[in-house]
């Protein structure tokens, strides 16, 4: 497969799209990214990679840290972690409110935040240093030391997340919080706040097209079965509430993030990472989708 080829087809082919949307401007350190920014790279289980555009910029993970902070639990935790949180796609926004007091405290998945923010509380209780061992675990999956937390954003999510504080404060009520929960929200936003270039996150993702194992390392981070579960709940989960469409369109299982990632791979051959800010108003990355959707348009690939 000539990906250089492909990758720089659907460069050419996203000018008019790239750019169209809208960056986050709820988290205020987002709003100034440049919405014109596009990078797109591609990890093989065999070692190869391949990449287009704005491919070394750092650019912020966002939600797409829950799948490290979720992996991490469940590699420590098993199937404990199951009592807190379910397995079903929301079909809601991933900050909602209504639906968790409906099904008191007890959020849809790990992917929404009041799910990842039970996740995180299960982190805090289990780890010594929740802050550093997520970071080193991050740092060992993309093979990377140069990945770090954006203080700025951080602090910036701290000063203006009233709801995800809302979030966390009805999970305590609901007895789903175990620690403080400005402790829990602290640790979540900086989760939240890692730093990537695409490359760095396609390598990250390629355990899970590995069975749980880093091909290079031989480093196995979950099970086998763990991992078909991961992707399983990628699939249904990882996109909010336009998980459907991205399975109709795209045809992996894929994380997106408000920073304007997606992270997404295709089992037993690769894993594939884009960035373009500007999002639709489901909250994904508008050229990002777009972008995966010709990716296995043109590589015939696909999970189905
Ligand atoms: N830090 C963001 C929030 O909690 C993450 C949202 C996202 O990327 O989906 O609102």
């Amino acid at each position: 497969m000539d990906y250089t080829k492909i990758l720089s087809e659907i460069t050419s082919e996203l000018t008019e799209v790239i750019g169209k949307g809208k960056v986050a401007d709820y988290i205020p350190a987002l709003a100034e990214i440049d919405s014109s920014k596009f990078g797109m790279s591609v990890s093989t289980i065999n070692g190869e990679s391949f990449s287009v555009g704005d491919v070394d910029e750092k650019f912020s993970i966002q939600s797409i840290s829950k799948v490290f902070s979720l992996t991490l639990a469940f590699s420590k935790l098993g199937e404990n972690i199951w009592k807190r949180v379910g397995r079903e796609p929301s079909g809601n926004a991933f900050n909602s409110l209504v639906q968790l007091e409906y099904e008191n405290g007890i959020p849809r998945n790990p992917f929404i935040n009041a799910g990842a923010l039970v996740i995180t509380d299960m982190l805090i209780t289990t780890l010594k240093e929740p802050y550093t061992e997520l970071l080193n675990f991050v740092r060992s999956l993309s093979d990377s030391r140069n990945i770090n937390y954006d203080k700025r954003v951080a602090q910036s999510e701290r000063e203006n997340g009233f709801t995800n504080a809302a979030l966390v404060n009805f999970l305590r009520s609901q007895n789903n919080i175990q620690n403080d929960v400005e402790k829990v929200l602290d640790v979540y936003f900086h989760y939240c706040s890692i730093t990537m270039t695409t490359k760095e996150l396609a390598k990250s993702f390629l355990f899970l097209s590995n069975h749980g194992l880093i091909p290079d390392k031989k480093q196995r981070v979950l099970t086998k079965s763990q991992a078909k579960r991961i992707n399983a709940l990628l699939l249904t989960c990882g996109t909010y509430d336009e998980a459907g469409d991205f399975s109709y369109l795209v045809g992996m299982p894929g994380k997106s993030g408000v920073g304007g990632g997606i992270a997404a791979i295709i089992p037993n051959e690769l894993s594939v990472a884009v960035w373009s800010p500007a999002l639709n108003k489901k909250g994904n990355s508008l050229a990002g989708i777009k972008a995966l959707e010709l990716f296995t348009t043109k590589t015939g690939m696909s999970i189905f």
